[in-house]
């Protein structure tokens, strides 16, 4: 028997111990006159219907939810026109990656990411037991996808295609989407990550759903995070074929996701075209965003997504803090640069005196 002294505490496991921590945007403190683009919220409040719809589920709340969330899952099938066998909805998409992960990776298996791209990939895979190959981005933050088809070797199980890529903006084309997946084995799960396909307006940009019918290695992750303002009730899904699905589905944490979100989910499905009106005004002031900065000097990467990327280098920590001092929190990523996510009229307004102001050097 081992003795308490030759083992004195539980170990983690190693890919644990090492793990990345995942680091939030910074939150704004009670009392504070702050905006928050540090983490790729939608600015705007809850529509009345979504509140109400979270206020009448309160009363059921002593019940466990939907298991399969049955009627979310029919509901989004529906609006992307697949099966509803082919929907696999979560606790947020990235424990719907997770599950997919789990899915398909041996321990000691490959997973092929993008890099600088989203950071819960890294712990994802680790928590798996699968080893990460990261790729660099090419020029102008874009996805390398040809350096990535390149990065496939016999033990690589997943590629993970952020389109917009998160934090850099650019979304991956159709053309190099296509050539990418005639390169890629079809026994290489593809993940199509496109959190922000809804902010989406390059008419050359690839289409996830085409793709995905297309392809049966192919899944796509959607999330009612960003888009639809449900940050904070977490709900997102895996688009897959059927049996994959089922796979996933068995990966997955029983009753992921809560009855408060099935409700607001659905609620905001309902509500698409107001929810939809509000996004376009986000495009409008990304455009208005990148604009300004490119006249005030920025060498800013065109964004399709939610957030604008500042490749500040080395001096990104000192600009996110100098930007916190003036009330905009922003999402630094030490050493590399730094994200800017599209909120407020004035947001934008006071961003846009801070970055001036950096670049005349008044700091
Ligand atoms: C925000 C984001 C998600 C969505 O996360 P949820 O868990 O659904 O809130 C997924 N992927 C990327 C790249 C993101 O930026």
């Amino acid at each position: 028997m081992l003795s308490a002294v030759t083992r004195p505490q539980v170990p983690l496991r190693a890919a644990v111990a090492e793990l990345p921590a995942y680091v939030p945007g910074s939150r704004i403190p009670v009392g504070a006159a702050a905006f928050k683009l540090s983490s790729n919220e939608n600015p705007y409040p809850p529509l009345r219907s979504v509140i109400a719809a979270i206020a009448d589920g309160a009363a059921d709340v002593n019940r466990y939810p939907d298991m399969f969330a049955t009627e979310l899952t029919e509901a989004i099938a529906a609006a992307l026109d697949v099966q509803p066998a082919s929907i696999v909805a979560g606790n947020g998409s990235v424990a719907v990656l997770g599950h997919v992960l789990a899915a398909v990776c041996e321990a000691g298996d490959d997973v092929v990411i993008p890099w600088r791209s989203f950071e819960a990939y890294p712990i994802a895979i680790s928590l798996v037991g699968a080893t990460t190959t990261a790729v660099p981005l090419a020029d102008g933050g874009r996805l390398d996808l040809v350096a990535m088809a390149a990065a496939v070797t016999p033990r690589t199980r997943v590629v993970i295609v952020c389109t917009p890529n998160n934090p850099t903006g650019p979304a991956v084309r159709a053309a190099e989407l296509d050539a990418f997946l005639r390169a890629v084995p079809r026994d290489v799960l593809v993940v199509l990550d496109e959190a922000y396909v809804e902010f989406v307006r390059d008419p050359d940009a690839a289409d996830g759903l085409a793709v995905f019918a297309a392809h049966p290695n192919v899944v796509v992750l959607r999330t009612f995070s960003k888009a639809y303002g449900l940050a904070g009730l977490r709900v997102g899904f895996a688009i897959a074929r059927p049996r994959l699905a089922r796979g996933i589905r068995a990966a997955s944490t029983p009753f992921g996701v809560s009855h408060l979100a099935q409700l607001a989910a659905l609620a905001s499905l309902r509500a698409k075209d107001e929810l939809f009106a509000r996004v376009d005004t986000l495009v409008a002031e990304r455009g208005r965003m990148l604009g300004a900065l490119r006249t005030q000097g920025w060498v800013v990467p065109d964004s399709e997504a939610n957030f604008v990327w500042l490749p500040l280098g080395e001096r990104a920590t000192a600009f996110a803090a100098a930007s916190a001092r003036s009330g905009v929190l922003v999402r630094p990523f030490a050493g590399d640069g730094v994200r800017v996510s599209v909120g407020e009229t004035e947001a934008t307004d006071d961003l846009l005196a801070i970055t001036g102001n950096w670049l005349s050097g008044d700091r």
